[in-house]
């Protein structure tokens, strides 16, 4: 079972940004692949180099709501891998009640040469907001992963006002300072105004962690789609197990 918060504060004190709201549209969260090209030991989407299931553009479409506006999340794995993210989001872009789009990304395969970084961000429109996946792992593997942060912050900034950069920065409550250095290594880049920083959850690979925060969301406003089509309504636990059997 799944609690249902009203609102909830990051480990900052803050209220996270990018927060379900009344006043916020419907969400179509968006597992464009089960496929990553990191493999984060409690990945809550059950994905990993070995995920081999890629969401069709019919399924995308058949997902979008059949009235009201709303808001498209591409997810994963990870989305920038998928070979039609651009279609993903052009068909967005092409639909008037879809009024923002947004993607979660590691960042691995973000283009790092500011031209480049700028044009890719372009290609995307507005309103978008890029959410940046931060932990322990991707910070271990890529010491570049902030100065991107950054640059992308940049970026965003100089494009205009509808758009904005997210970093979701999740720490482990069995980690030695429970990951203190990570909140520590974004602080010290300058960008801890811009961070979401959560304990992660006991689901997905990491549902027998003992100890960890049972999930929990907040508000149920939203639609959880898989990378066969399958949807979840709002159930995060029931859709992250569906995750777990996809080839
Ligand atoms: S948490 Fe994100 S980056 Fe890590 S394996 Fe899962 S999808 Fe990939």
């Amino acid at each position: 079972m799944v609690e249902l918060r009203p609102q909830n504060r990051t480990l900052t004190g803050a209220l996270p940004r990018d927060r379900p709201s009344a006043a916020r549209a419907h969400r179509v969260y968006v597992a464009t692949t089960n496929h990553c090209n990191r493999a984060c030991p409690w990945c809550s989407t059950c994905s990993s180099p070995r995920g081999q299931t890629w969401l069709s553009l019919a399924d995308y479409l058949a997902c979008f709501p059949g009235a009201g506006l709303f808001e498209v999340q591409l997810e994963g794995g990870e989305p920038t891998l998928h070979p039609q993210l651009l279609e993903f989001v052009d068909l967005a872009r092409a639909e008037p009640r879809c009024v923002r789009v947004v993607i979660v990304t590691n960042g691995v395969v973000v283009p790092r040469a500011p031209e480049q970084l700028r044009g890719w961000l372009a290609r995307l429109g507005a309103p978008l907001t890029i959410k940046l996946s931060i932990n322990h792992h991707l910070l271990a593997q890529d010491r570049e992963l902030l100065t991107l942060a950054a640059d992308i912050r940049a970026a965003l900034r100089e494009l205009g006002d509808e758009r904005e950069l997210v970093l979701n920065v999740r720490l482990r409550r069995d980690a030695p300072g429970e990951d203190a250095w990570v909140i520590e290594a974004v602080r010290e880049a300058g960008l801890i105004e811009l961070a979401n920083v959560f304990h992660l959850q006991a689901y997905g690979f990491a549902a027998e962690r003992e100890g960890w925060d049972a999930p929990f969301v907040v508000g149920t406003n939203f639609t959880l789609v898989n990378p066969d089509g399958e949807t979840h309504g709002p159930d995060l636990v029931g859709r992250s197990e569906a995750m777990r059997v996809l080839p």
